[in-house]
């Protein structure tokens, strides 16, 4: 038996180099995209144009796990919530849809997983939390600020986040103390920070995309992507079959624009006979509660909150990842 280690560490610069990033378009109103006719249907009653949905399949071998998402509808919601700029949006929902991979792969209930995204550029620090089953959460330090489209006629997630700084990873299983990793930034895209988080911090040969598409009105046309990992042991062979795949296949929110999270996995697994071991819906969530922002609140400290209480007035909390609004009167604090 080939020791698994070296055999990695020979895959992590060939690996690596599978990273692909999911490519933004900016679409005008006037677009014309084609439909199914299920499509048409769903896109006529508006609200449910897509199931949020993760997909996890597995290569018929058993070497190469790809889990996807399609994740239009929570982006939306995370746009309406923080009335988000279209490069916010893109930034947000591309890290969205990597935590909410990721935290489904936690196997705890009551387990989070939080990603942190500080890149020193103009929408400040992203921040997206994920429970174990994919469902997400996000906020922005200033979810308003747009840039210019980029020279290449893509938003510029990039610069919108920045460079200058870190991806932090913490895993939290609800009873031990929460594990956190980091990288820095590789260029602020996100897709391809995730793949370097994970080919560096975890070891493992990786790839991710992750896309965003904003319709000409500035909703959320399509969002999604997905992380693939190379498991131990595979055939070197592989690589070449996966990059040529992930070529072919093309942008993710392409995929995913009239697609689903299944097609895209199907696409990245082509001839590879891939297995779905799993599908399970995912939706925008948050786990604030009254319970919750009032334990938050004793954190302030005793004498504060005797002052605002005395001061006889009401306060209201909003919770930064959602639109609940908890307010409090004097006599609660
Ligand atoms: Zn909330």
């Amino acid at each position: 038996m080939p020791d698994t280690r070296v055999i990695f560490k020979k895959y992590l610069p060939r690996a690596a180099a599978l990273i692909f990033i999911g490519v933004l378009r900016f679409k005008p109103a006037s677009d014309k995209i084609r439909l199914s006719a299920a499509q048409c249907r769903r896109t006529t009653k508006g609200e449910n144009f897509s199931l949020d949905e993760i997909i996890r399949a597995i290569s018929g071998d058993g070497f190469v796990s790809v889990v996807a998402i399609s994740s239009r509808g929570l982006t939306e919601r995370a746009r309406d919530i923080h009335k988000a700029s279209r490069v916010c949006t893109a930034a947000m929902g591309r890290t969205m849809a990597a935590a909410s991979i990721l935290g489904s792969e936690l196997k705890k209930d009551g387990a989070s997983l939080t990603a942190i995204i500080r890149g020193g550029g103009p929408i400040g620090t992203v921040i997206a939390v994920s429970d174990s089953l994919g469902n997400v959460r996000c906020c922005a330090g200033a979810p308003e600020a747009e840039l210019p489209l980029a020279p290449n006629g893509k938003l510029d997630v990039g610069r919108a986040v920045g460079n200058d700084g870190t991806l932090t990873v913490i895993r939290d299983d609800g009873e031990h103390e929460p594990y956190s990793s980091a990288t820095e930034l590789v260029s602020g895209e996100i897709a391809e920070d995730f793949a370097s988080f994970l080919t560096q911090s975890e070891q493992i040969g990786a790839a991710c995309a992750l896309g965003v598409l904003i319709g000409g009105d500035g909703s959320v046309r399509a969002a999604g992507g997905y992380i693939m990992k190379l498991l131990p042991g595979a055939p070197e062979d592989i690589i070449s079959v996966l990059e040529r795949n992930i070529t072919e296949a093309g942008a993710v929110t392409g995929m995913l624009d009239g697609g689903t999270a299944e097609d895209v996995a199907r696409r990245v697994l082509h001839s590879l006979d891939p297995k779905f071991v799993s599908r399970a819906p995912v939706e925008y969530r948050c786990g604030c509660s009254r319970e919750r922002v009032l334990g938050a609140l004793a954190g302030i400290g005793k004498d504060d909150l005797r002052d605002i209480a005395e001061k006889g007035a009401k306060i209201e909390i909003t919770c930064r990842f959602c639109d609940a609004v908890y307010t409090f009167s004097p006599d609660e604090l």
